[in-house]
């Protein structure tokens, strides 16, 4: 007899825990992804996910293929396609992997209800995370708030799940009727604006694997001191293999066993502690991707953006040059570095005082590992209206910042040809010069517009 296992955000083989339960349970696991982004709701898949997905399922399909099996891809909706596939191919249970955006979350809870109904055995398990965003509560039960005690709690009751490799083999599953080519999902953009992206990326199991090697072998030694460096490869660059489920986070901490003990691997697996936060929040707090988590910011005069500033933030034309390099970053390979993010988030909720949703809308149409947990815990954060966000007076000084963490401008010339050709110490202020031709002058004052935010900041309470 026969499982379904419903691939979603794990698009691998390897520690794959539906995968291995529908193994373990003795059923034939038949590999299917259903397309129904209309019921991801306002957070549908944006144009960079889509086309990352796009690759990882093909990659997936091949891997499958190797193992002789292949990856079934039906149209959705979601529910009566799986109680369909079921019926077709004869398989008593059905096999996932949660999720936790809040309406995925609602519709699978739906789903797992209507299929036991149905007399199927549905059983969803964790492949995404250490710690799930229950796991974990304070003394009186409640979410955590604040990052540091979270984190404490979670390496106090530090436990990985055993590491599982991909299957070698794998039964041919039964021919689908209505099954798509992945091709037909429309997920690659028309006009091939991602076609930057695939230089830098491997979307894949094979991709994120590598990918994790490479960080182990030559930067994470140094990541303590250089992962906030956008000039240098200082970062694993797992972000959008983690999304996607490319590689489970239990196995990039078991990597790191390759790694002396210490402070660069022990900053790192904090960093995966964010994660592993910003999805803790994401359950518990369900409306903050679209509303401040802080209420006092619920009155805040927001600028109302003009057309000519949001576009000009969007496509890196803004005259602040770590800004506009990021903003071109992003736009170019779909990634932009965590600092940069930063300045450029700073940069246009405070100096521009546009909201954060604008800016969090962007990168959720433009970056490879758009992820909702992650994207608002950091907009919120640098906004200062979400949980253990920055204070209220930080507001990033763009060239200070870019002075510092990109000392030489090599980040800022990469991605600003434009100001190549001066001399480092201006690439920061090419202002402070004869202006190159060909770069915009800066649409906003930085010091005024940095007072002006710290009054509205500070009108509002702190
Ligand atoms: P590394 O430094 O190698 O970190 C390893 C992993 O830890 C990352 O792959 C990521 O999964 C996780 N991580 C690292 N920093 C954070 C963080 N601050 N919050 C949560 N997880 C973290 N990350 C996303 O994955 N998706 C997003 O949509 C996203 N949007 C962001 C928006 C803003 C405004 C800001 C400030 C940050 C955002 N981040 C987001 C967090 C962070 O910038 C990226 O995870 C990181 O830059 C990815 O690069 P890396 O894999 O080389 O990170």
């Amino acid at each position: 007899t026969r499982a379904l296992v419903w691939f979603r955000n794990d698009l691998r083989l390897a520690d794959h825990p539906a995968l291995q339960a529908a193994l373990r349970a003795g059923l034939e696991p038949v590999p299917v992804y259903v397309h129904a982004p209309e019921e991801e709701g306002e957070w549908a898949p944006g144009a960079a996910s889509d086309a990352w997905r796009q690759r990882s399922l093909l990659a997936l399909d091949a891997d499958l293929r190797a193992r002789g099996s292949r990856l079934q891809v039906v149209r959705g909706p979601t529910l009566p396609t799986l109680q369909r596939l079921a019926a077709q191919v004869g398989a008593e249970a059905v096999f996932w992997n949660r999720r936790y955006e809040p309406v995925i979350e609602a519709r699978d809870a739906a789903i797992k209800r209507a299929l036991r109904a149905d007399g199927l055995r549905a059983e969803s398990h964790n492949g995404a995370l250490l710690y799930e965003p229950w796991q974990l509560q304070t003394k009186n039960g409640d979410p955590y708030r604040v990052f540091t005690p979270f984190w404490r709690t979670a390496l106090g009751q530090w436990r990985l799940p055993a590491l599982a490799g991909a299957p070698p083999r794998l039964p041919a599953p039964p021919a689908i009727e209505g099954a798509v080519s992945i091709d037909t999902l429309g997920l690659q953009p028309a006009s091939r604006w991602d076609a930057g992206f695939w230089s830098v990326w491997t979307p894949g199991e094979h991709g994120a694997h590598d990918a994790a090697q490479r960080f182990i072998t030559s930067a994470c030694a140094d990541y303590h001191d250089r992962r906030d460096r956008p000039d240098l490869v200082g970062t694993s660059r797992l972000s959008p293999h983690l999304h996607f489920g490319e590689i489970a986070p239990w196995r990039v901490v078991n990597l790191l066993d390759a790694v002396p003990a210490g402070a660069d691997r022990d900053v790192f697996v904090r960093e995966l502690g964010w994660r592993e936060f910003a999805h803790h929040l994401l359950h518990h707090f369900p409306h903050t991707p679209g509303a401040n988590f802080n209420p006092r910011f619920d009155g805040f005069p927001w600028a109302q953006p003009s057309v000519r500033q949001l576009q000009a933030w969007q496509r890196g034309r803004t005259g602040i040059p770590i800004v506009d390099a990021g903003m071109r970053e992003l736009w170019h390979t779909g990634w932009m570095h965590n600092r940069v993010r930063m300045i450029v988030a700073s940069f246009l909720s405070k100096n521009l005082r546009v909201h954060w949703q604008h800016g969090a809308r962007w990168f959720w149409d433009t970056l490879v590992d758009a992820d909702l947990a992650n994207n608002t815990l950091g907009w919120q954060w640098v906004a200062g209206t979400g949980a253990d966000a920055a204070p209220y007076y930080r507001v990033f000084n763009p060239v200070l910042q870019a002075q510092k963490f990109d000392p030489c401008g090599d980040y800022i010339a990469r991605w600003v040809p434009e100001l190549a050709d001066l001399p480092p110490a201006q690439r920061h202020q090419p202002w402070t010069g004869v202006m190159p031709r060909g770069y915009a002058t800066p649409i906003v004052d930085l010091a005024r517009s940095r007072k002006d935010a710290l009054d509205a900041l500070a009108r509002n309470g702190r």
